[in-house]
């Protein structure tokens, strides 16, 4: 019998390690015959935490949300006495008669999993779990390739960086690889900050070898000799679950000198970010990692030509490295078959705020808002009327009801003045103020601002102070052309992306809701 406990950072914070104990501890006393493994988030976060036993003879049963009394029952009931407690179980893991699959679920009808597939369903400690499931094969094959071909195979798959630009991957890969200069590096982007975004922590703590195959793919083909992890210092478990799996490859003689007997040799080092979200920039992320306060710098040069200590260097987000061992294993054809012809692929996003199926989901591109909402998030909280979406973190925008029939992908989200961004989706009912959302997106990326520029870091300042004002009800009828105008500025005259895309939340909230700046300015509330 196999019992699978969930303990990704969202099964921790809703008690999952007491529950993972109660069976451990149960288990062992009563000596049954049952293996109790650790595994990632498998999604359903409004669930957590989440159990899965695999008992002979009986569905694979998923039990969520568990508690400490739940965990010793199961124990009792099932794992003892053949009794599976079907009225605690959530959905089934393989088509049955008596139970829903997870697949059954609308949000399993639309959803489809590439790189959140076996996020948990394997134990992220065990390499040999991850290689069970196909891991490393695709590495194997590209090691037989020219590394022209491999970064042919991803321009033809026509992967977009998942980081929040969505440019073309293998043309960033191309460019490193044609560049002079010698070592080339190669870094994965994980340092995740946007509020309400979780998904690169979730990937990391569920499948990090996933994304380790990827970087490696990635290093081969541009033949860089070392590879960084940037990595958010705040997410300790994720750094820790990297750690092991880096030293579990090199054991395997997947990394370091003449990996798996080729000739070609690499290595990844871990670098903790201190928390600066600049530090997501490209650029600022190259000098934090040479050792200076995390700073854009001007472009061109870009990376790919002139990245860490000035030599060709690719930077890819954890989403975007992850997709690569798929893509190199199946086929760009088999990738181009998902999502729309200018996003392949899926869309991996955090949904969070009033929705009921808060949670990790991954959907084809192209997928639209309402059915993200309704049909995986399965509509808002206590059934309140929704008001908007907030896409993309800070750098996105909010988007009204009008537009839940928008589809989602990077160029569908551009003209509707939001963006992909990294993949948080925060849902907002007809609770929400829109300015408030606004000045509070602003506030944060105010904060975040390195000050280098004036605009930035003056400006964002002022649109923050006039937006302050408006929610305590002392705006003045002109505010709201002073701020588009402050934002128009602030876009033009910023250097980097935070700086050119902090005003978007107060562009779109004034382009959809400008009837609630009005009500505070005009009723002064
Ligand atoms: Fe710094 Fe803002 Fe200028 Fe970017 S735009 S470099 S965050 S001041």
């Amino acid at each position: 019998t196999l019992v699978l406990v969930g303990t990704a950072t969202c099964g921790r914070a809703a008690g999952a390690i007491e529950v993972l104990n109660v069976f451990r501890e149960e288990a062992g006393k009563r000596q049954l015959d049952v293996v109790v493994e650790e595994v990632g988030c498998m999604g359903h976060c409004y669930a957590e935490p989440l159990v899965v036993i695999a008992k002979p003879g009986f569905p694979t049963l998923c039990y969520g949300p568990v508690d400490e009394g739940m965990a010793q029952r199961l124990v009792v009931d099932f794992l003892v006495n053949d009794d599976p407690c079907y009225e605690f179980a959530m959905a089934a893991l393989e088509p049955n008669d008596e139970f829903p699959t997870f697949e059954d679920f609308p949000r399993g009808v639309i959803e489809k999993k590439i790189i959140l597939a076996d996020c948990g369903f394997i134990d992220p400690d065990d390499i040999d779990h991850y290689i069970a499931k196909d891991g490393y094969a695709a590495l194997s094959k590209v090691l037989e390739m020219e590394p022209r071909a491999v970064i042919e195979e991803i321009k033809d798959a026509k992967l977009r960086g998942r980081g929040g630009a969505g440019f073309p991957t293998g043309i960033k890969w191309e460019r490193c690889y044609e560049a002079k200069g010698s070592p080339k590096y190669v870094i994965c982007n994980a340092d995740e900050g946007d509020p309400g975004a979780f998904m690169d922590r979730a990937i990391l703590e569920s499948n990090p070898h996933q994304l380790i195959e990827g970087l490696i793919i990635a290093a081969y083909a541009v033949q860089a000799s070392l590879g960084y992890i940037y990595v958010r210092a705040e997410y300790p478990l994720a750094v820790a679950r990297l750690r092991d799996a880096l030293e579990q490859a090199r054991q395997k003689g997947l990394l370091g000198k003449n990996m798996l007997g080729s000739d070609f040799s690499f290595d990844i080092i871990i670098f903790q970010g201190s928390g600066a979200f600049v530090c997501g920039e490209e650029t600022a992320l190259i000098v934090s990692v040479e050792g200076s306060p995390g700073v854009p710098n001007h472009r061109p040069p870009y990376p790919a030509t002139s990245g860490l200590h000035g030599k060709p260097t690719v930077i890819n987000n954890v989403k975007t490295l992850s997709y690569v061992p798929h893509i190199m294993r199946k086929g760009a054809e088999w990738f181009k078959g998902i999502g729309t012809e200018n996003s392949p692929g899926t869309a991996v996003f955090a949904l969070a705020g009033k929705v009921v199926g808060t949670g990790l989901v991954e959907v084809p591109m192209g997928t639209t808002i309402r059915e993200l909402v309704y049909d995986v998030g399965s509509g808002t909280k206590e059934e309140k009327a929704f008001k908007a979406v907030q896409i993309g973190g800070p750098s996105g925008g909010c988007l009204p009801e009008s537009s839940l029939d928008l589809p989602i992908d990077f160029d569908s989200l551009q003209k509707a003045g939001a963006m992909m961004g990294s993949g948080g989706l925060v849902v907002l009912d007809e609770d929400d103020c829109m300015v408030e959302i606004a000045r509070f997106f602003l506030d944060f990326t105010q904060k975040e601002s390195c000050g280098k520029c004036t605009f930035c870091r003056l400006g964002t300042k002022q649109m923050l102070e006039i937006l302050t004002e408006i929610t305590k009800g002392k705006g003045n009828p002109e505010d709201i052309d002073l701020l588009l105008d402050l934002a128009e500025d602030i876009k033009m005259g910023s250097l980097c992306s935070l700086g050119k895309t902090a005003p978007n939340p107060v562009i779109t909230t004034i382009r959809y809701f400008r009837d609630e700046y009005e009500a505070h300015i005009n009723e002064g509330r």
